[in-house]
């Protein structure tokens, strides 16, 4: 007997299946999934594998397989999706294997946990780069402090004794490895159960409106007849989505069935769980996302894994929850971009998502109060069923938008980043002590540093990207390499003094607004002050509990908070990101200026939105403005149409990046001309081109554009360009509608 096998490896050269013999002994015990060990290449240690099939024959000499692991098996189903993965993604059988491994890829189950209240917790203090090159240079020797290394990259911020759990290491290794300068050890408090402090009122269901009723009904017909469909549930922000959702799981939970429930990654706050655990409790529920330590990974994946846990909530990834019985999936926010992986394997959670629905028999929700053009698309032609909500449930109004152009404000000799209207409003609102949040929409959009004489702009020297100036420090920093350097006072090329800094980060904000309103206390929320774990929850925390004046914030403020008390929201430009360039720019501007308009007088008291722009003109500012999704859709998708966009098409951007940029440069050449030779139907293609931001970590960066549908011929064209290309200096990414397309 042969098994086929795949190995543990993300070299793209491994990713083939290798055959091995089956030892006699375990014939017979031996299944599609088992992990195994086994010999591979000149190397003395094993290397793990999974075995994904088996024959009768091969033409070749064979090695034997070592060992069968104990512990969590993989099913033949997972096997299955794997392998469509790895087609449909462009990458390795392994790669898309690891997204249903347990936490941490524990080979064995643990059942002691460790409990006391404060532990040492490791961080790397060096980059993946930068390890992975010491390693492959052999400046570090020791297989045990490499085999570390290499599982604080996968779960960094683990506690030494999880870490001592999962892997053969020792807390006196660790301790070598901070002494050297690769991790950091800090004290910090263990939370094994992230569930457990909750004490919350038990809710139990509201009556449902008409609409509502309806759309639970239509849904819950087809969890009655285990029938795989698909649903658009489209309603306002506050039109009572997540009551359907909660009372939906509750006749699922009624059948002794699983509910997987998707929400974006930033907004599995405890808000949002709360709401699951007063009408469910928590014995039955368990949360999945990247900010939990990989012990408290385990420990949710357990749960799932031995079947007490009947509500899985999570980000992306708990798409892969080793769930038994499923009876229905639902993705709340559905039009959210973290829904697509961005790194290997680049995913995308929605198709995952369908594709479990059709193989399980399940109804699959997608829920939206700005849902995505594609998916509104279906919705219209019937490929999706729409269920909609249009007004919201408790009788709050929806707020009151008004837009100020910025144009006029410079006109009027009005400089400051805060319009009269705005400023007017903000006083207003201190004074009645309520509060105000300020976004600003930073995208594509940071304080830079610029000659005014020649034009200068700073730029990283590694990155080729504008270097961001922090006030604080004095410093210029790029946010994609972390290189840093003092500001500049001198224009290097033209020795001119007249250099200034423009655009405006949250910092800069906040500085203004303390000179405007002294007396104000105010709290920042972007990705400088919420490194730390669970900081997000801390600045939202102090914002509501010590009601404090204005909040001052980033993409990160937009999303799914409910603070009664703030009645007042304030875009400063909502411009920057329709000059993304990107597809999705006006899409994107208009999510997000109505998410945040969503967040302004939640209650009883009624709220007003200010956004401050320089196009009052532009279409979706003017839909968003009206809160009108319908109107919005309308204008966009003639401009999808005529410019062949999703949904009338794919892009598939093809990245290739190296140190060397002719070598770049002749695979990317290489690359082209075998997907025009290969592919006859009718298509588009750009010629290999430098990709926007050319260079990144002194890596060059290239790319391939193609436009067109993302059928099996195609994926089969791709995959056969990459044959003949075996440069391993070279990095080659393939995305498919990426969500960055710089
Ligand atoms: P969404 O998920 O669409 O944003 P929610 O489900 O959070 O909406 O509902 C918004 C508010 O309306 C919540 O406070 C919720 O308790 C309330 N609500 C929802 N459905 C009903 C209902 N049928 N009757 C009364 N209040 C409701
Ligand atoms: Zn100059
Ligand atoms: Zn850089």
């Amino acid at each position: 007997m042969i098994a086929e096998i795949i190995i543990n490896s993300n070299v793209r050269d491994i990713n083939h299946i290798f055959d091995y013999n089956v030892p006699t002994e375990y014939v017979g015990i031996i299944a599609i999934g088992d992990r195994v060990l086994v010999p591979f290449g000149r190397k003395k240690t094993f290397e793990e594998g999974f075995v994904v099939g088996f024959k009768e024959k091969s033409d070749f000499e064979l090695k034997d397989i070592a060992k069968i692991q104990e512990g969590f098996k993989l099913n033949k189903e997972n096997i299955e999706l794997a392998k469509i993965m790895a087609r449909r993604y462009f990458c390795n059988i392994s790669d898309c294997i690891h997204l249903m491994l347990p936490p941490g890829n524990a080979t064995k189950e643990f059942s002691k946990r460790v409990t006391e209240k404060s532990q040492e917790c490791v961080y790397l203090k060096k980059e993946e780069d930068e390890i992975l090159l010491d390693i492959e240079e052999k400046k570090i020797k020791s297989e045990k402090q490499i085999k570390t290394l290499n599982f604080l990259i996968d779960n960094n911020g683990s506690f030494i004794t999880d870490i001592e759990m999962f892997i053969d290491t020792s807390r006196a290794i660790i301790k070598t490895l901070e002494k050297n300068g690769y991790v950091e050890i800090v004290e910090k408090q263990i939370e094994r159960n992230p569930l457990i402090n909750k004490k919350v009122e038990k809710t139990s269901k509201l009556k449902l409106n008409e609409e509502q009723q309806l759309a639970f009904e239509t849904v819950n017909k087809s969890i009655k007849e285990n029938e795989c469909k698909e649903f658009l549930l489209y309603g306002v922000t506050g039109s009572g989505k997540t009551e359907v959702y909660l009372q939906l799981i509750e006749e699922v939970l009624k059948n002794k069935k699983t509910s997987i429930m998707l929400v974006p990654e930033i907004s599995l706050t405890p808000q949002t769980v709360d709401r699951f655990v007063s009408r469910f409790g928590s014995e039955e529920i368990a949360i999945i996302h990247s900010k939990l330590s990989v012990g408290e990974r385990y420990d949710q994946w357990q749960k799932i894994n031995n079947g007490q846990a009947k509500i899985i909530i999570g980000a992306r990834s708990a798409i892969f929850a080793p769930v038994k019985n499923l009876g229905i999936i639902i993705i709340d926010e559905e039009h959210d971009s973290s829904y697509k992986s961005d790194s290997n394997p680049r995913f995308n959670a929605k198709d995952i998502a369908k594709y479990m629905a059709k193989q399980n028999n399940v109804p699959l929700i997608l829920g939206s109060a700005t849902p995505d053009t594609t998916t509104y698309f279906k919705a219209k032609n019937k490929q999706i069923e729409l269920l909609e909500l249009s007004k919201r449930a408790n009788n709050a109004q929806l707020p009151n938008i008004e837009i100020v152009d910025l144009r006029e404000e410079l006109a009027k000799g009005n400089r400051s980043i805060i319009s009269t209207k705005l400023y007017e409003e903000i006083e207003n609102n201190l004074k009645e002590k309520k509060q105000t949040i300020l976004f600003l929409n930073r995208r594509g959009y940071s304080t830079f540093v610029m000659c005014r004489d020649c034009g200068f702009i700073a730029k990283c020297k590694n990155c080729n990207i504008t270097l961001t100036y922090h006030s604080k420090e004095n410093k210029l920093k790029c946010h994609y390499c972390g290189y840093e350097q003092k500001n500049i006072k001198i224009c290097p090329e033209c020795k001119s003094k007249n250099v200034k800094y423009f655009g405006t980060g949250t910092q800069k904000l906040e500085e203004e607004i303390k000179k405007i309103f002294p007396t104000a206390t105010t709290i920042r929320m972007d990705v400088d002050t919420t490194t730390k774990k669970n900081s997000v929850e801390e600045i939202l925390n102090t914002f509501k509990n010590e009601n404090i004046d204005i909040l001052i914030g980033t993409q990160m403020v937009v999303k799914g908070h409910h603070f009664p008390n703030v009645t007042l929201v304030g875009v400063i430009a909502a411009d920057s990101s329709l000059y993304l360039e990107d597809y999705r720019a006006n899409e994107r501007t208009f999510q997000l200026l109505t998410q945040v308009a969503g967040r302004a007088g939640r209650e009883k008291n009624k709220g007003k939105v200010i956004i401050q722009t320089y196009n009052p003109d532009n279409f979706c500012i003017e839909c968003s403005k009206e809160q009108d999704y319908e109107k919005f859709y309308n204008a966009e998708i003639v401009l999808r149409k005529e410019l062949k966009y999703p949904p009338f098409c794919d892009i598939i951007v093809i990245g290739i990046s190296g140190a060397n940029e002719n070598q770049i440069k002749n695979v990317s050449n290489l690359i082209y001309s075998n997907i025009v030779k290969l592919y006859k139907n009718n298509f588009s293609i750009y010629k290999p081109l430098p990709a926007p931001i050319d260079k990144i970590k002194n890596k060059y960066r290239w790319r391939i554009i193609m436009k067109c549908k993302l059928d099996n011929n195609i994926i089969d064209t791709i995959n056969s360009s990459l044959n003949n290309i075996n440069n391993t200096k070279v990095r080659i990414s393939i995305d498919v509608n990426p969500n960055n397309m710089m």
